[in-house]
């Protein structure tokens, strides 16, 4: 019990604005941070949109830029940055090679969503990526992250068709499956 000091960083952590507020999501109701791990991030968003404007853009940035590395400093330096450019913009990636991977992830017991990430390696706009799927297998698609796309449904094998036959840039063959993946 008493050994939970141990791991626990004690006193004020640099970067960090004390009081932490905790902000709830009303569509949710899970901490704001958490919305995205909820099958309906994309009504979370929409309320959050609406009713906590700054946070929402606060959010959608630490969602852009999250790329393991956490830590106080980084978010301050994020905070700083806002009132910048505009902010759903979706990183364009100048290297590395140009592939699509679909994967297949649990939702709740007996459902998968499906995992499409590397569409922006083909300067796919992903909102419209998304938009396309959510009415083509008439399910929920959301963009969840930089360059990724969770559709509420398991549709993996059908993207193989689909994707090549709406942008034809991508090639059957640079669609990699990864098969399940825990999320
Ligand atoms: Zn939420």
């Amino acid at each position: 019990m008493t050994d939970l000091q141990n791991g626990f960083p004690l006193g004020p952590q640099p970067g960090i604005t004390y009081p932490i507020r905790v902000l709830y999501c009303g569509n949710c109701s899970l901490p704001i941070e958490y919305c995205e791990y909820y099958p309906e991030y994309e009504k979370c968003k929409l309320w959050l949109e609406r009713n906590m404007p700054t946070e929402f853009e606060r959010v959608m940035k630490l969602g852009e830029k999250e790329d393991g590395e956490g830590g106080g400093g980084e978010e301050e330096k994020k905070r700083q940055k806002r009132g910048g450019k505009g902010i759903m913009k979706a990183r364009k990636k100048e290297d590395g090679p140009k592939q699509v991977c679909v994967s297949r992830a649990p939702r709740g017991k007996k459902k998968s969503v499906t995992v499409v990430t590397g569409l922006s390696t083909f300067d796919i706009d992903l909102k419209v990526a998304s938009k396309f799927f959510g009415t083509k297998f008439a399910c929920g698609s959301s963009v969840t992250g930089d360059d990724e796309i969770v559709i509420q449904g398991d549709v993996k094998d059908e993207l193989f068709d689909i994707i090549p036959e709406k942008w034809p840039e991508i090639d059957e063959d640079s669609i990699e499956d990864l098969g399940d993946q825990k999320r």
